[in-house]
């Protein structure tokens, strides 16, 4: 484990014996709201979190498209971090990074579509905890409900422009008459109207704008004229002396725009060479008669030349491709208006009623954007336009006006900041960093400052089709790998800012590289992004899917005291080791989840998937790692780390219950078998999480192997798997084990 200086622990996979306290908490809760009065001035949060804004179109970054009055307002009076970047430029997963201050990789959402696994600990559930007031209004997107908040109105999925619905508290859907930023603004407004002005509060003010397919409020309609915008240097960008994975992406303003949904026509498309087809604008029809008039008014004319020259055949490839680049970003910028304008809303509401010096204010969105440059709309690369970030913060008092900061932050670092602000203590298996030093002080990082970042992104062959990868990114320098082709791409920052060569190959840079590779291993060391921890799915196979089914309505039908989670071994209750299961646990309810085959990642990715349902037994029984050493071979402390990570997620899932922990099995008939000897090593790393009071360790290696140190063939004959004589001696064992743990 290696611990980030600055007070806050880098710790992947730390045992969190306080996690109980943060995560059942609802006595803890009432006893510190009982605590929390009026003279109570801790600051009050506003996290402004819009979507997919990149920092070329807000002014305070010195944009050459467009003015922000209202968000460089707030730079003015706060702090603007200039390398602030996502871990993993995509919505749920930058969404999920922000609330838990954890990689993908550990927070378990890694794709959007991933459920949000909400038994872990949150920056807004642990300030609810703590006495504070808390709210989210707008995207969510993290699929599962909001936890954490005492109100929410959240936009089911991406949500819509116009005429939104809004998923209530109760589970219903309203449909509110309206542009949805205005409606998150004005949302947002009325809750800190009626809220307890006693108390200090967290907003969450999350819009839907600038998300594709950017469909700004009539009032923006001209505002940014095509033919007028600047065009992006690398707008024609031929990605030569790069990776041929980036020709690969779907996401190109020339070949990849929708004749609906992008460019806004309506009708069929009668241009299939310049545009795709099959996505209708839905905008356009979820608009009321008066929007449709208006929408009609301002696009009908423009679409109208522009296709009279289509038709005449007036128009090179090149024009069309910038005609298409002046349409999205008229609409895109137009989106960014209206969240200016809300942004202002709300800091005139705290001028207004004297809460401005008191309040911070923050001002960010989930991750960049492409505006053209490579060619490209969308995001998801680590390329410096979809991994940047905008972070500006307002604290009165504290943070200087108009100051800056180049310090490498990331959105990890949101949740242990955000705590802090508030006086409570970041729980240490947030990996971020406390930013309020760097806030304090002008923008200057503390010396022990971490010296690059690390970013991953996990979908393959997911929407736009851009390549798995990851990498770290440095003061000067950018190292990436694609997994699927093994490639690694350097880029200099200093000398090629638009990222148009790798420089991987050149003979200059060979020491740069190496020292750089040497340092993404480092990297995904220190946050535990190796192949044990990072969740990992069996769901090609149908054996393993359709049990995954199977056990999930079981742990949503009945209420288990025992929960077995593990390999075959465990599996193997239900089979060989039946007789002695049913003979020894017959007065228990027990739920087997024992999958053969499974990995540490298999069963983190299970966990976090939610495979649990709500069960709270009184005890978990744990005995997983030994295919970890059988498929791979994996060094004992990566397995340790995975181990302890399912240790950790259980005790976030269930604080009440007890964890055994069992030592994986002895394997190999002899005790020079490199898998045996695999296993111990493991097995002496993971000893240290047993504790006192939630996690009891045993190591059962002497029940099976004799004084010469061999393993019988009559208990395990294949010297991996138990006989039925083995699972009896296993039985045994574990029912003196449980006893006092299932006490109550
Ligand atoms: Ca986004």
């Amino acid at each position: 484990m290696q611990t980030e200086p600055g007070g806050t622990l880098i710790a992947c996979c730390m045992a969190w014996i306080l996690l109980a306290n943060f995560s059942s908490g609802a006595v803890l809760q009432n006893a510190q709201r009982q605590e929390a009065t009026h003279q109570d001035n801790r600051p009050n949060i506003i996290f402004i979190f819009s979507d997919d804004h990149a920092v070329q179109a807000i002014g305070a970054y010195g944009s050459r498209l467009n003015q922000t009055p209202r968000i460089d307002e707030l730079a003015r009076t706060g702090m603007t971090f200039d390398r602030c970047f996502c871990g993993n430029s995509i919505c749920g997963p930058s969404r999920a990074t922000v609330l838990t201050g954890r990689h993908s990789h550990l927070n378990g959402f890694m794709r959007n579509g991933d459920r949000f696994f909400d038994a872990q600990p949150t920056f807004p559930k642990l300030l609810q905890n703590h006495g504070y007031q808390t709210a989210v209004i707008g995207k969510w997107h993290l699929v599962s409900d909001p936890v954490g908040f005492d109100y929410w109105e959240v936009l089911p999925d991406q949500g819509h422009y116009y005429n939104p619905d809004f998923i209530q508290m109760d589970g219903t859907r309203r449909r509110f008459e309206g542009y949805c930023t205005d409606l998150i603004g004005d949302k947002s407004i009325e809750w800190l109207e009626r809220r307890d002005p006693r108390r200090p509060f967290l907003l969450m003010c999350q819009h839907k704008a600038p998300h594709r397919n950017w469909s700004p409020h009539p009032r923006h309609f001209g505002r940014y004229p095509l033919g007028t915008i600047p065009e992006p240097e690398t707008l024609f960008d031929d990605l030569s002396n790069r990776s041929p994975l980036l020709g690969t992406a779907e996401m190109s303003i020339a070949r990849h725009f929708y004749w609906g949904h992008d460019a806004k026509f309506p009708g069929e498309n009668e241009f299939p060479d310049y545009f795709l087809s099959g996505l209708a604008n839905g905008e356009y029809q979820r608009m009321n008669e008066q929007q449709r008039a208006a929408w009609d008014a301002y696009y009908g004319p423009e679409n109208d030349t522009f296709l009279r020259q289509l038709r005449q055949g007036e128009l090179t490839p090149r024009e069309i491709t910038a005609w298409k680049y002046q349409r999205y970003l008229h609409d895109y910028l137009g989106s960014v208006a209206a969240v200016d304008d809300n942004v202002g809303k709300i800091l005139d509401y705290l001028d207004t009623n004297g809460l401005s010096e008191n309040t911070i204010v923050i001002y960010s969105s989930d991750q960049g954007f492409y505006l053209g440059e490579h060619g490209w709309y969308d995001k998801r690369w680590m390329f410096e336009e979809s991994l940047r970030m905008p972070l500006i913060v307002r604290w009165p008092g504290r943070v200087a006006a108009a100051s800056r900061s180049a310090a490498l932050v990331q959105n990890i670092d949101f949740a242990p900041t955000l705590l802090a602000c508030a006086g409570v203590e970041p729980p240490p298996e947030m990996q971020g960093r406390n930013l309020v030093p760097v806030l304090r002080e002008a923008g200057r990082a503390p010396d022990d400052w971490r010296e690059e970042i690390y970013y991953a992104f996990y979908e393959n062959e997911g929407a736009h089709r851009v390549p798995q990868h990851d990498g770290i990114r440095t003061d000067r320098y950018k190292l990436m790998f694609f997994p699927s082709t093994k490639e690694w791409q350097l880029f200099d920052l200093q000398n090629d800012p638009q990222e148009l060569r790798s420089v991987h190959a050149e003979a200059d840079y060979q020491v740069v590289l190496a020292e750089l590779q040497s340092r993404y291993h480092k990297v995904r060391q220190q946050y535990c992004a190796h192949s044990a921890v990072i969740p990992e799915s069996r769901w090609g196979e149908a054996w393993w899917r359709e049990r995954y089914d199977a056990k999930l309505r079981e742990a949503r039908e009945k209420t288990a005291d025992i929960v077995l989670i593990g390999d075959s071994i465990t599996q193997g209750w239900e089979r060989t080791g039946r007789a002695a299961f049913d003979k020894t646990f017959s007065e228990d309810s027990t739920l087997n989840l024992g999958f053969s085959g499974d990995r540490t990642e298999h069963v983190l990715w299970r966990l976090k998937r939610g495979c649990l349902a709500k069960q709270q037994p009184r005890v978990f029984v744990i005995m997983i790692g030994t295919n970890n050493t059988g498929h791979l071979g994996q060094d004992p402390d990566e397995v340790a780390d995975g181990i302890r990570e399912i240790v950790n997620t259980l005790r976030g899932a269930a604080p009440a219950a007890k964890i055994l922990l069992l030592g994986v099995f002895p394997r190999g008939e002899r005790a020079d078998d490199p898998g045996r000897i695999n296993n111990r090593l493991i097995d002496e790393r993971i000893a240290a999480l047993g504790d006192s009071e939630h996690i009891v360790f045993a190591d059962l290696t002497s029940l099976f192997v004799g004084a010469d140190g061999k393993i019988a063939a009559e208990i395990m004959p294949d010297f991996l798997h138990l006989s039925p004589r083995g699972y009896q001696m296993w039985a045994d064992a574990l029912q003196t084990l449980l006893k006092p743990l299932l006490a109550r």
